[in-house]
């Protein structure tokens, strides 16, 4: 049953997954405790609960790094404040380079973390082996590690930081659904939902694969469209140690993480299959994609070449799920131009979990403070031009 939601409040946040949570968290945390947050089922229910839950903080610019890192400082804080784990497996990320210009890459991302973070280390294809007894080192030029680095459980996670957000004073509504953004004179006055009405100044567009719908009804453009993520997860096996870093060998699209004893082999296929998401059912709730094994198979092929254990054990799970992206990237943050009050932060690009706490913090900031906290200027929604919204353009990029 859905307890009574209130007929006014100071702010909505729209979306009960990793980014509505940390957002209204990080909201409470800025002292707003009459924070409002509305889940349409229940909280994780989008795309949060079956993401494999990597946490990678590296990256290749100071304002991604900067986000991406403040989640190492933020799981130990959360866990401390709530008492919940997030089942972070501190295990090391580790990246592997089969020809010169990828180990090439690797080593400039090194030189620019001695910058802004994490410590990494350079290895050999020894070293890598080391680090990752099941792998075939044949052709391996080179690779690198990040130690601080490793995987969490998305739930956990996030029920942690739901549990943070109502510790602080806010309120989390479940089966609770926005049906529209209410608006006058270029101002947002409150949101209508199947419990009611809300009065609010602030509204927070959350809605991960739906912020796009949600922005129409505030005639915001939103520019994101989900397309197909895949995943397999093996059978469970001894040879399989529980201490391997994650592994990311970008040139053949390959991510492997252990899992239980099992090895979870995930894609980040370059040429994505687009999800129109007028095709997912309205009540779309912990659900999955049916996928095509064709579209996973050169990942799966040459992930076995690299580790041969992938080949001889059987497969658990095939997995494929919505994921929100972009056209350039970057996830879509700040004030709606234009219309007074109304934030959003949705459009993850496959890194909200690890970004989430990152991304919660500096909208937070930017709604409390009127400023965003540091340039955002990559990720502001101001950067998008109308065309960029279209249907056409959105599932052709
Ligand atoms: C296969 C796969 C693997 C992934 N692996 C990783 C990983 O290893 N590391 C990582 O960092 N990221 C990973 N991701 C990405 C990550 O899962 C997402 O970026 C993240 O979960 C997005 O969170 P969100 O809060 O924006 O969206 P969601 O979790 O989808 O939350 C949006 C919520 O809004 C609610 N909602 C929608 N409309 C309404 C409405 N009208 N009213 C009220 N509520 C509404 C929905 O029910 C939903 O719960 C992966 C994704 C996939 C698909």
């Amino acid at each position: 049953m859905v307890s009574q939601i209130p007929q006014k409040t100071q702010v909505v946040v729209i979306g009960g997954g990793v980014i509505g949570c940390s957002v209204a968290y990080h909201l409470c945390r800025r002292g707003w405790s009459d924070v409002v947050m509305l889940e349409r089922s229940q909280l994780t229910c989008g795309t949060t609960w079956h993401a494999a839950g990597l946490i990678g903080t590296t990256r290749a610019s100071q304002t991604l790094a900067t986000l991406a890192g403040y989640c190492l400082d933020f799981i130990p804080m959360i866990e401390k404040e709530t008492g919940q784990s997030v089942g972070f497996n501190q295990v090391g990320s580790m990246w592997i380079a089969e020809d010169e210009e990828r180990f090439e890459e690797i080593r400039r991302l090194h030189d620019v973390t001695k910058i802004w973070g994490p410590e990494t280390h350079l290895l050999n294809a020894d070293e890598i082996e080391k680090h990752y007894p099941l792998i075939d080192k044949t052709g391996l030029v080179g690779g690198m590690i990040a130690p601080s680095e490793g995987w969490a459980s998305p739930v956990d996670f996030t029920m942690a930081i739901a549990k943070g957000v109502r510790g602080r004073g806010g309120k989390i509504f479940e089966g609770v659904t926005v049906t529209d953004v209410l608006t006058d004179n270029g101002k947002v006055t409150g949101v209508e939902t199947n419990q009611g009405r809300i009065e609010t100044d602030f509204v927070v567009n959350c809605a991960g694969l739906w912020a796009r719908e949600i922005g129409r009804m505030a005639d915001v453009d939103i520019p994101l469209y989900p397309c197909e993520h895949y995943y397999m997860v093996t059978e469970k096996s001894e040879q399989v140690p529980n201490d391997l870093p994650v592994m990311r060998d970008q040139s053949n699209e390959a991510y492997y993480k252990e899992d239980a004893g099992s090895i979870l082999l995930g894609a980040f296929e370059k040429k994505a299959i687009p999800v129109d998401p007028a095709s997912l059912p309205e009540n779309f709730s912990f659900e999955e994609l049916a996928g095509e094994f064709d579209q996973f198979m050169p990942v799966y092929e040459a992930a076995v070449k690299r580790v041969p254990l992938l080949g001889e054990l059987g497969m658990r799970k095939f997995f494929c799920g919505p994921e929100s992206f972009t056209p350039d990237d970057q996830i879509q943050m700040g004030k709606a131009p234009g219309l007074e009050g109304f934030y959003m932060c949705a459009g993850a690009n496959s890194v909200g979990i690890q970004t989430g706490p990152g991304y919660g913090k500096a909208l937070a900031d930017w709604i409390v403070d009127g400023r965003a906290p540091f340039d955002l200027s990559g990720m502001d929604v101001r950067r998008n031009e109308p065309y960029q919204n279209t249907t056409a353009f959105l599932s052709e990029r």
